[in-house]
């Protein structure tokens, strides 16, 4: 087994995430099975309860798992099979070890940051190999920048670890910035060499430095980097700022053949990687034949990362199609000031994503009922899908002030509401309904169709609230479809509108199963169901 750590410096927010899931994406193009990872220095035992304002959105495993955004991009960019030993943060750390001092595990022994917090670290590092043995190498990103306090346990522990493993299957990956001073006209390696003379103080020597940077680095650079850091100049790769998509990442970061660098670091016996495939849907990004227009109404809309997994799933799709996605990013708020007419305006579809709370609900029932009413392709997800129902409820049901238990507990007709399970829950932490879960498509819907007639589909779910059975007669005498329930519990799955071109939604997230050349077949479907619309 090997490990790659990546680290990063200067500054936060460099595309570390990203420079290791291109990574990854290389090593696997060179025929290595590939494993990523992310430690993340702050306290929060995972994302899942902290504001998308804070942290983006979650990203959700098959395992239930509730995950940093990054995760999204290394599942993306790889087809390493991830569980929630790949995501690690301080929180589970000292969560742990505090555990095992009540339960008596230290034997007596005074509970210290080293070993036992650095042991923690480590032995996570082992858990998660140990769980995909045929790993060849495994990616491991460390949140946050060297110097950080709250980082500096981590890395003590790579250093150990580094050691314990043997110096010789480590590769320690440093991603820098170069600013460039326009003034002087210059870019600046001055931060990259103390940051990297941070690393060293800690032990760690990088074997590579990634230099971000926006412009082209020329070889005295490199050369100068190479001697202050203490690496080869050929060690000195550039990341620059890539024009059209992320998906150039692992293209741009192979002009400096960083793929055979690690491989060479690391004694790997591998092949030149044939990235035919990778550049092809690079190519149909950047020049698409045809053009959609999607508006997407939420509530976190001037925060793409809130989004993310959804924005990344579009793209994806509208590549399938040879389509350009213009995504028109509309404020629920501002339909509930205004109508949805005159705020979405002309578009080829619609979609809701997921969320929590009651800010922007009105306006959201509101564009889904454009949707609905003027034959405009819908795609809701999650809380998308319990707007669809309430606003179907409302409007073709007649059930006046039908919503969700989540909005309005008094509501005389809960259409969505908490299962039994979830009632008297006050924890907020991995509490709701999380991961893949197995449902039955019925024959003759929209979705049987998307599926390619699977009748039984495996999707991620993280949400509280569900579809109330008690509905499901009114709803559906009245021309709702519902075209899949849960194999377990039969709880709705998926819904479609009857009569309508494309109105579909689905209580769970497709969003995180998508990959280039992959895309998700719902949200193919939509994309496709888009190009008709006029
Ligand atoms: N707030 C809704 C629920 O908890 C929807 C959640 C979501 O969209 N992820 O059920």
């Amino acid at each position: 087994m090997k490990y790659i750590f990546v680290t990063g410096g200067v500054v936060s927010s460099l595309g570390k995430g990203l420079a290791a899931a291109s990574i990854g994406t290389l090593l696997e193009h060179r025929g290595l099975k590939v494993q990523l990872q992310k430690f993340d220095p702050y306290l929060n035992v995972d994302p899942g309860t902290m504001s998308p304002y804070q942290h983006g959105e979650v990203y959700v495993l098959d395992d239930g798992a509730e995950t940093d955004l990054d995760l999204g991009h290394y599942e993306r960019f790889t087809h390493a099979n991830l569980s929630r030993l790949n995501s690690l943060s301080s929180g589970q750390v000292f969560d742990s070890v505090i555990k095992n001092e009540r339960a008596g595990k230290y034997l007596g022994a005074t509970v210290q940051f080293i070993p036992h917090v650095t042991d923690e670290i480590k032995n996570r590092l082992h858990l998660a190999t140990e769980r995909e043995p045929d790993t060849d190498v495994i990616i491991t990103e460390i949140g946050g920048t060297v110097g950080d306090i709250e980082g500096h346990l981590f890395l003590e522990a790579l250093r150990q670890f580094s050691l314990d493993v043997g110096r010789e299957n480590v590769c320690f990956i440093h991603v820098t910035l170069l600013p460039m001073v326009k003034a002087a006209g210059e870019i600046k390696t001055k931060p990259t060499q103390q940051s990297v003379a941070k690393l060293r103080e800690i032990g760690i020597q990088p074997d590579i430095i990634i230099c971000r940077t926006e412009h082209d680095l020329d070889d005295d650079n490199r050369r100068k980097i190479a001697m202050f850091c203490n690496v080869p100049q050929n060690n000195v790769v550039a990341f620059r700022d890539v024009k059209h998509t992320i998906y150039q990442c692992p293209l741009d970061l192979r002009k400096d053949k960083i793929d055979r660098l690690v491989s060479d670091a690391l004694g790997l016996d591998s092949q030149t990687p044939d990235l035919t495939l990778w550049q092809q849907f690079v190519e149909r990004l950047i020049n698409p034949t045809f053009k959609t227009k999607i508006a997407v109404v939420g509530k976190y809309i001037d925060l793409n990362d809130a989004y993310k997994s959804i924005y990344e799933s579009i793209t994806i799709a509208g590549a399938a199609h040879d389509t350009e996605v213009e995504i028109i990013k509309v404020d629920a708020e501002d339909i509930e000031k205004s109508d949805a007419k005159s705020i979405i305006g002309e578009v080829n579809g619609i979609l809701i994503p997921g969320g929590f709370g009651e800010r922007g609900i009105e306006g959201k029932i509101l564009a889904a009922q454009y949707a609905r009413e003027n034959q405009i392709p819908y795609f809701g997800i999650c809380l998308g899908m319990q707007i669809a129902t309430i606003e179907f409820a409302r409007n073709v049901c007649g059930l006046e002030k039908a919503d969700s238990t989540e909005f309005n507990k008094d509501t005389p007709h809960p259409v969505i509401s908490l299962q039994e399970e979830q009632q008297g829950i006050t924890d907020m932490g991995a509490s709701m309904r999380l991961g893949s879960c197995e449902s039955i498509v019925h024959p003759d819907t929209i979705a049987h169709q998307l599926y390619n007639q699977n009748t039984t589909i495996h999707e991620r779910h993280r949400h509280r609230y569900e579809f109330n059975p008690a509905y499901k007669e009114q709803l559906t005498n009245a021309g709702l479809i519902i075209s899949s329930v849960s194999k377990e519990k039969g709880l709705v799955e998926i819904i479609e509108v009857k009569d309508h071109p494309f109105f579909i939604a689905a209580q769970f997230h497709p969003e995180f199963k998508s990959k280039p050349n992959q895309p998700h077949p719902i949200f193919s479907g939509f994309i496709q169901a888009s190009l008709k619309h006029h």
